[in-house]
This record gives C-alpha cells, sequence and structure tokens, in this order.
C-alpha cells in the first residue's frame, strides 16, 4: 500500500490509454472505467492515490502549482509551458510524433519579408524562429492549423507531424524539424522532497516499465 496521498494528472485519450500500463507496473490501477467514467477524479486500489483527468495542457499547470504531485504531458505542451519549477524526470517514449514547421508546397520565403506563423504553440514558435534569426508575427489558433496557409491567413505553421497524411491532405508540406516529441512524467519539484521515497518508486517502476516496453 502507498501511504503517502499522491495526486497524478492525466488527460484522457492517447495519453491516458498508454500510461495506464506504466501505471499499473507501479502498483496503480484505477478502480473505475476511466475511457467511460464522466467523473474527473478517479479513484485507485491506493486509498491515497487518485488521478486526475485534466486537458492535456494543462497537466504543467496543475502540476506546477502542486494541485497534483505527478502528471503525464507530451514534451510538446512542455515546451510551450516552459516552467522551471517542473522536474522532468522520465520519457515515457509514448506518443510519439515531431513538432516541425510546414508550408503549402509551393511556398517561397521572400528574404527581409515578415512571416506570418499560425499555431498553438506560441512561445516555442517564437523562440524557434528568433534563433533562426527570422522575423515573424505569431498568429495563435487552437486548433485546425492546416486551414491558416490555405486560406492566407498565415504563410506557415508550427504543429505537431506524426505520419504528415494530415499536411498532405491539405496541400502542405513539413519544412524544419523543431523537436522530436514523446510524453513526459512530470514532477512538482516540492513533492519531490517532501515525498521522495514514494514519489522515486513510482518513477522507478515506471522506468523499468519503459525499458521492457523500449
Ligand atoms: P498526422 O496526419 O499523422 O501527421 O497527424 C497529425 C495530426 O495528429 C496533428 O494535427 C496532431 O494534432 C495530431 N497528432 C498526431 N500525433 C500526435 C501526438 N503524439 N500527440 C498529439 N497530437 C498528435
Amino acid at each position: 500500500m502507498i501511504s503517502t496521498p499522491l495526486t497524478i494528472a492525466l488527460s484522457k485519450g492517447r495519453i491516458l490509454q498508454e500510461t495506464r500500463p506504466l501505471l499499473e507496473k507501479a502498483g496503480i490501477t484505477p478502480t473505475e472505467d476511466v475511457a467511460k467514467t464522466r467523473k474527473l477524479i478517479i479513484p485507485t486500489n491506493h486509498e491515497n492515490v487518485r488521478l486526475l483527468i485534466v486537458r492535456a495542457s494543462d497537466v504543467p499547470t496543475y502540476v506546477e502549482h502542486g494541485a497534483a504531485d505527478l502528471g503525464v504531458a507530451g514534451k510538446d505542451v512542455l515546451m510551450e509551458h516552459n516552467s522551471p519549477e517542473l522536474y522532468e524526470p522520465l520519457d515515457l517514449q509514448i506518443s510519439k510524433c515531431r513538432l516541425m514547421t510546414a508550408t503549402a508546397v509551393d511556398y517561397q520565403e521572400e528574404p527581409g519579408r515578415r512571416i506570418r506563423v499560425a499555431t498553438k504553440f506560441v512561445n516555442v514558435a517564437k523562440r524557434f524562429y528568433a534563433s533562426q534569426g527570422k522575423q515573424v508575427d505569431i498568429i495563435k489558433l487552437y486548433g485546425s492549423m492546416e486551414l491558416a496557409p490555405l486560406i492566407d491567413l498565415a504563410d506557415q505553421i508550427v504543429d505537431i507531424v506524426d505520419t504528415g497524411n494530415t499536411l498532405k491532405a491539405n496541400g502542405l508540406e513539413p519544412r524544419e524539424h523543431i523537436a522530436d516529441i514523446s510524453s513526459r512524467l512530470v514532477v512538482n519539484r516540492a513533492a519531490m522532497k517532501v515525498k521522495h521515497e514514494t514519489i522515486s518508486e513510482i518513477i522507478n517502476h515506471m522506468k523499468a516499465a519503459v525499458e521492457v516496453a523500449g
């Protein structure tokens, strides 16, 4: 039995599906069907351990503020959130994809002209284009980024690419690779100190499970 109270933030969908077997290897099993329930706080086989179901992009916020001790979030979300309060001890090697720039197939950059970039990854995009010495105007979108170049809202997008099929279906192509993405275990730094033994044990079990899966 885990005696220390622990709260773990997860998002529904791919991350939850792929994280569940890893949590089970650490001896943590939800006592309800997580995919079906509408509850947002889900009990587990340990009286003291609960799961919070939150939006993927909110996981770092819950963990940063200590509302959750641990969480699982994509590296894309963590790069965008960019918080020093989050300790990132383990790459879970799941939900892998790439963060890329993309443009219409026939698009060519005009030297000296500002580039209009549509993305939900505003901070990542700003840092990336700045590192390239390029002047950009960022247009924040919440989804369907692929549409922006098609209707001349933007020249380029910064988005997640897996197979590249979504880009291709919309007449776009990937251009520059920004980062390889996978889901990461994140831990609140204060919780890591106060609940060190319990959290370390969970990390070690999950690490072993990742290595076996790898
Ligand atoms: P694809 O057509 O396979 O390149 O998939 C691209 C779309 O799927 C993107 O617009 C993303 O929103 C989504 N996607 C693919 N892989 C992931 C992932 N690992 N995490 C989050 N979103 C993803």
